[in-house]
């Protein structure tokens, strides 16, 4: 290829972007699933949280940091996942437009790969799609305040739209009504409504709701079963094999706070 000519076309080239991200940054590549309020509907989730669909997400998501290279964690709610590339990182010269365009097309694909291992028999109805874009973060304070940001809004979500599906679904209140009910309330009426009318403690409902999901990387013993044969003997046999990987693992704990941080140093040390 080197030995290639150069065409009179060649210079068309110098009309590319430099789009090269500032060095030292911890590089976040967010997506977000394009018009899934209208997806979820098409597709039956469960309201408010499908877990086939947050499962679908996470199984893309550990896609995505097994095949590409340098990411150090990710997080994810809703339809969304974002992506920390290390801040040292030099895949693919540190171009914005790699990061986003092969995290979100690695993505897309395996929600539409994993589909039927998460959803059966229900058939997906159309390709979905993703938006991404990509963040600097000069700081360690910056990039853990960016996540905060991202697990608040999970909370802030979540509670909503727990108390108003509880609206709709138990008390009958049309999504018109229970929008009203909702309206201008605080936190604390939303905890009130919950568990003076539903009896649900919201401190109660699962962890993978109120969180979202944490990935990390984990070592994991993986004990597969290998059919062996013996040199002496004839007949194959099974055996237990152990080995030790490096996984992306999925947590659904608090990052907000100090105590994630000061238990998984290694996420943000050189
Ligand atoms: P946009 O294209 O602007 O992102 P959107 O319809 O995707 O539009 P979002 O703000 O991203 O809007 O919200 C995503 C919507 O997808 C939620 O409001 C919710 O209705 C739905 N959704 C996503 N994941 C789930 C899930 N696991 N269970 C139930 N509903 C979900
Ligand atoms: P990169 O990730 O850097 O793009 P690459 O292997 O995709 O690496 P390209 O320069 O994009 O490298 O070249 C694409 C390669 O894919 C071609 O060299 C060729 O081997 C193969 N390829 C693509 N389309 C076809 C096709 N229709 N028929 C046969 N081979 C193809
Ligand atoms: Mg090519
Ligand atoms: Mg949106
Ligand atoms: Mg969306
Ligand atoms: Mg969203
Ligand atoms: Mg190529």
């Amino acid at each position: 290829r080197a030995a290639m000519a150069k065409s009179k076309f060649e210079y068309v080239r110098d009309f590319e972007a430099d789009d090269t991200c500032l060095p030292n940054c911890w590089v976040v590549t967010r997506l977000d699933g394009r018009n899934f309020h209208r997806f979820a509907e098409q597709h039956g989730f469960s309201k408010p949280n499908d877990d086939r669909a947050l499962h679908l997400m996470t199984k893309c998501a550990q896609t995505v940091m097994q095949e590409l290279e340098d990411i150090v964690m990710a997080y994810g709610q809703s339809d969304e996942y974002s992506f920390v590339f290390k801040n040292k990182s030099n895949w693919f010269k540190r171009r914005a437009s790699k990061f986003m365009t092969h995290v979100v097309s690695q993505f897309a694909s395996s929600y539409v790969f994993y589909w039927k291992d998460y959803f059966k028999d229900q058939p997906l109805l159309y390709p979905p799609g993703f938006d991404g874009r990509v963040i600097l973060y000069p700081s360690n304070q910056n990039l853990k305040d960016y996540l905060s940001w991202r697990q608040a809004d999970c909370h802030i979500n979540n509670l909503y739209n727990t108390v108003f599906w509880m609206l709709v679904q138990r008390s009958g209140l049309t999504p018109v009504q229970a929008q009203d009910r909702l309206q201008g309330t605080l936190a604390g009426d939303k905890n009130e409504i919950l568990f003076s009318e539903f009896n649900i403690n919201y401190n109660n409902e699962p962890l993978i709701y109120r969180k979202g999901t944490v990935l990390i990387w984990q070592k994991v013993n993986e004990v597969t079963t290998k059919r062996i044969k013996l040199p002496k003997e004839t007949e194959e046999k099974e055996v237990e094999v152990t080995r030790t990987r490096t996984k992306a693992v999925p947590l659904h704990c608090d990052i907000i706070g100090d105590q994630f941080w000061e238990e998984y140093p290694e996420i943000l040390a050189d």
